[in-house]
């Protein structure tokens, strides 16, 4: 029986591991990780992370063939193929500080798996990682032990949260890198095996290490650089009357371009984009390739840009001030079907409106309330970007509340954000809503799901992105 072991139980670990085991039930699959909390929480029934179907997923396989323990030592000398899925931020200190990814975790792991490992591996990047991190892999493995064998392979991983279950079973592709010698071709066999038992032949791509490792960033990449391409023109579009939903539509149906991706918000958050593309403009500056670095960090900063606009829009709009004023701001994570706050746009646009003084009553239906609480408290890191959002600090938490329901945010409120697109916004009673809030009522959508002209019949005064002011 092959034995899978992965090292990180987080948003990658645990969902790919508990599709492998669905998919596989030859396959012995232990997830392991060093934080009990969330380990303990894998073999409960309340799983650490929120991702539509996992649950079913996970009570199918585990205890059969799919197992979560803090026991990574032995799991991990026990294994076949090995797979390396612990977290890379960005760096906040030293060298390539606001740019660089962390790779203590990784290093640390690769440490590990030379001390316990007494047979052949297959050591398998799952992590997003910099190009050429297989290269300094394979050199902390082999220094550190003798007489075995590891051939390394790169496996990025491309699901998105929110559906990562689908996209785990129903995959647009998988990349496998390896090395171009027998061993390194033996290996991705290995990997590609695992994968055939249930993704088509033509959908598994492989590579050499470095293309492996790089199209993982530049996918990450040209995904935002398409969400600021359309915030910038939600810009254009508010300054000449234009509808970006309109323009994107018409954009959307050259076949050459086509329509995903070009929704126009208050900007792009979670845990990948920003530290993908930071990591890409690392790796172009150390190269000496200081044009296309700039080209690459123009995408953080139009995003920076967008959450800046619709800060300074909410609070022009409400006669220059929000201080002492009620914001209901209804959604926290970085989209919807997820409870993940990492970057999420709604920490920096809760920062800029606590900043002139607001009180907000913060309303998610999946993120807790202790994780709202921690992401406004903590001190922002100063990129070297400009980033004008004020830092918040537990003084203005003070001015936060966190609520159960839509309607109770809204009670008494002069203005609503709307900063996550879940569908249960969509269908609120906005008649309702309206008769409880303070007077005039103002709808900030930063995410264009409302019904802008049936809001404007109730009475409220709406601003989407990149749409008419007028009604
Ligand atoms: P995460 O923070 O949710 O999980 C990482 C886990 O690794 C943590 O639980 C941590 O405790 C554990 N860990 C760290 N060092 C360890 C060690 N030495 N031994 C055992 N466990 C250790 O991170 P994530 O969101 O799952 O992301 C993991 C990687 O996958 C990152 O490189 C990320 O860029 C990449 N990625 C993330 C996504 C996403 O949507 N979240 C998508 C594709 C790729």
């Amino acid at each position: 029986m092959v034995k899978i072991c992965c090292i990180g139980a987080g948003y990658v670990g645990g969902p790919t591991m508990a599709v492998i085991a669905l998919k596989c039930p030859k396959i012995l699959v232990t997830v392991v990780d060093i934080s009990i909390s969330r380990i303990t929480a894998w073999n409960s029934d309340q799983l650490p992370i929120y991702e539509p179907g996992l649950d079913e997923v996970v009570k199918q396989c585990r205890g059969k063939n799919l197992f979560f323990s803090t026991d990574v030592e032995k799991h991990v000398s026990e294994a076949d193929i090995i797979f390396v899925s612990v977290n890379t931020p960005t760096k906040t200190r030293g060298l390539g500080a606001g740019k660089a990814p962390e790779l203590t975790y990784w290093e640390s792991a690769a440490r590990m798996i030379a001390n316990v490992s007494t047979s052949n591996k297959i050591v398998v990047e799952k992590s997003t990682v910099p190009v050429k991190t297989a290269e300094a892999v394979e050199r902390i493995l082999t220094f550190n032990s003798s007489n075995i064998s590891y051939q390394i392979l790169s496996n990025p991983e491309f699901l998105a949260e929110g559906t990562a279950i689908q996209d785990l079973l129903n995959p647009d592709r998988v990349l496998i890198g390896g090395r171009e010698t027998p061993d390194g071709q033996k290996a991705v066999q290995a990997l590609k095996d695992v994968y055939s038992h249930w993704v088509p032949e033509d959908r598994i791509i492989t590579t050499n290490l470095w293309s492996a490792e790089l199209s993982k960033l530049a996918a990450n990449a040209f995904l935002a650089q398409r969400i600021s391409s359309v915030n910038a023109m939600s810009a254009l579009c508010e300054a000449t009357g234009a509808n970006v939903s309109q323009v994107s539509n018409a954009v959307g149906k050259d076949t050459r371009i086509g329509p995903k991706f070009l929704n126009a918000s208050v900007g792009f958050g979670g845990s990948c984009f920003q530290k993908d593309i930071l990591n890409l403009v690392y790796i172009c500056e150390c190269n000496g390739l200081t044009e296309v670095a700039k080209y690459w960090e123009q995408v953080i900063k139009v995003n920076d840009y967008q959450k800046n606009r619709f800060v300074n829009r909410v609070v022009s709009s409400m006669f220059n001030t929000v201080s002492g004023k009620k914001i209901a701001i209804l959604g926290f994570a970085f989209k919807k079907d997820t409870g993940d706050t990492r970057e999420t746009p709604a920490i920096d646009v809760c920062r800029g409106l606590l900043g002139d003084k607001a009180w907000l009553s913060i309303y998610d239906p999946q993120v807790a309330e202790d994780q709202i609480k921690k992401d406004l408290s903590m001190n922002k890191f100063d990129w070297d970007h400009p980033v004008h959002l004020q830092p918040s600090n537990t003084a203005a938490v003070n001015q936060v509340s966190i609520v159960g329901d839509a309607y109770e945010a809204t009670k008494d409120a002069h203005g609503i954000c709307i900063l996550t697109e879940w569908d249960e916004f969509k269908t609120l009673d906005f008649q309702k809503i309206f008769d409880n809030m303070k007077k005039p009522a103002f709808v900030f959508d930063g995410r264009n799901i409302v019904n802008v002209k049936k809001l404007r019949e109730i009475g409220f005064i709406v601003y989407s992105i990149g749409k008419p002011l007028d009604p």
